[in-house]
């Protein structure tokens, strides 16, 4: 019986699990912290092997496969020891590709992956079509293969994910963007956080399809220098590819082997730029699909937006808060504000991923009418924006922020939470600050 180990006993780790033993493999879970009880509970109903707090080196050596969790870094020492003796590490992906004959898109990109993929699984599953999502996102695609048998798979993919990938091959592939994020992970060499992203489409042929924001320098400047075979499908707000996606005069048409489809950005339910963006890629994998046009528009329409993205919680007063907690970088950040149509109340600060506010300068000038500092060290926000707005304060209490923030805030404004930054200073998760926020609120 092959070996197979899996590091990491969370969602994806415990997925792989289920997926492996159904394989035929003896299979083993080795955590270095401490599991949950529900993935114990999960697999000593299944009878899988397991130990947590610490890994038994040895044990770990004689595996034939070793599956690695997203969160593991490259270089702990158990990783490198496994990589020496010549062991195959991979990740939850290329496990769990290797048994299904689905059709998979595949979704990366910095930011914009869970709105596009849910966006992207709503069209295909409102056209009938026998599909899962998985990736980051709810389920481990390896549990979903271990339990279903779906015709396709929408997946949210991080580049963790990516770097250890062998054949994995999706039919689409859709990088929505790339800027600066995790580098921590990539020795600080943002070429190589680029790169990662970009194995999306290494195993791509002739038939396969790679949509990307063609107004994204990182993106277009690699496709200059570096080949694919996957046929191209560039997204545009700023020119009109010969095929592919672009919007002109509020209509978005999107453009296929001559094969055309129009909608109004007006009949999009989801604001902003960044969002345009979006739905031009998920329409464009739709019409890949060959889903109907009509079906297309109207899914479009029906779309209710996802949870801590842009999320609109209550108009108080004629003041509307909105709970964008997800934004945890600057580029995030940067669309938020730039889709605010009234004068803004923004709640911003965390921790800090070495950010460079410059770019948020000319839209913070422009919208911002006070800046509300939530994290434990705001000393880089004080610094770029004391100047900038007439109105600053610090706190590290969510119900203090949104009192002050309801203060400021006159008819007609907005009160923004995109904070810029991780949430680790002061809440569980990004999910726990926005929730948080939107509890805040109500009890306004
Ligand atoms: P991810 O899964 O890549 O983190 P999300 O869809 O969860 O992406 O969105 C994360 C944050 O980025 C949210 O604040 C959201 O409003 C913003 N965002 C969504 N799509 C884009 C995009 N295409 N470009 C830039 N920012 C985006």
């Amino acid at each position: 019986m092959k070996k197979l180990v899996i590091l990491g006993g969370g969602e994806s780790g415990v997925g792989t699990a289920l997926l492996g033993k159904k394989q035929g493999y003896e299979v083993f879970v080795s955590d270095n912290g401490k599991l949950k009880n529900k993935y114990k509970d999960v697999l000593e109903h299944n009878e899988i092997e397991w130990e947590e707090n610490g890994h038994t080196v040895p044990r770990l050596l004689k595996a034939d496969l070793v599956m690695k969790s997203p969160g593991i870094p490259d270089h702990v020492s158990v990783i490198r020891q496994l990589k020496e003796a010549g062991i195959p590490v991979i990740s939850e992906i290329e496990f769990a590709s290797r048994y299904t004959d689905a059709t998979l898109i595949g979704i990366t990109g910095s930011n914009g992956k869970t709105t596009t993929t849910m966006l992207t699984y709503h069209l295909l599953k409102s056209a009938g079509l026998h599909v899962g999502m998985a990736g980051n996102i709810g389920d481990s695609f390896a549990a979903m293969v271990a339990s279903q048998d779906y015709d396709y798979y929408v997946l949210e993919i991080s580049s963790f994910q990516l770097d250890g990938i062998i054949d994995f091959r999706p039919h689409i592939a859709v990088i929505t963007n790339i800027s600066p994020d995790h580098l921590d992970r990539y020795e600080n060499d943002y070429s190589k956080y680029i790169a990662s992203k970009f194995r999306i489409t290494m195993n791509q042929n002739d038939d396969d399809w790679l949509i990307y924001d063609a107004d994204n320098e990182e993106i277009t400047t690699w496709l200059a220098s570096h080949k694919t075979r996957a046929g191209l499908l560039p997204f545009s707000l700023m020119r009109k590819p010969d095929e592919g996606a672009y919007i002109e005069n509020q209509t978005m048409t999107i453009k296929i082997n001559n094969d055309t489809n129009t909608m109004t950005t007006e009949s999009l339910t989801l604001e902003g730029k960044h969002n345009q963006k979006n739905a031009m890629a998920a329409s464009a994998v739709a019409q890949l699909l060959k889903i109907r046009k009509s079906t297309i528009r109207e899914s479009m329409q029906s779309f209710q937006g996802v949870e801590h993205r842009l999320e609109k919680v209550l108009k108080i007063k004629d003041v509307q808060y909105i709970n964008d907690s997800k934004a945890t970088n600057v580029n995030a950040t940067y669309y938020a504000l730039d889709s605010m149509k009234a004068p803004t109340v923004w709640i911003v600060g965390g921790v800090d991923k070495g950010n460079d506010y410059l770019a948020l300068m000319p839209l913070v000038r422009e919208k911002v009418k006070a800046v509300v500092c939530l994290g434990v060290d705001n000393r880089k926000l004080v610094e770029a924006f004391g100047n900038v707005v007439d109105v600053l304060v610090e706190t590290t209490d969510m119900e203090e922020a949104v009192k002050i923030a309801r203060k400021v805030a006159d008819k007609g404004d907005t009160v923004l939470l995109s904070p810029a930054c991780a949430s680790f200073d002061l809440f569980e998760n990004y999910e726990d600050r926005g929730r948080k926020f939107k509890e805040a609120v109500r009890n306004l």
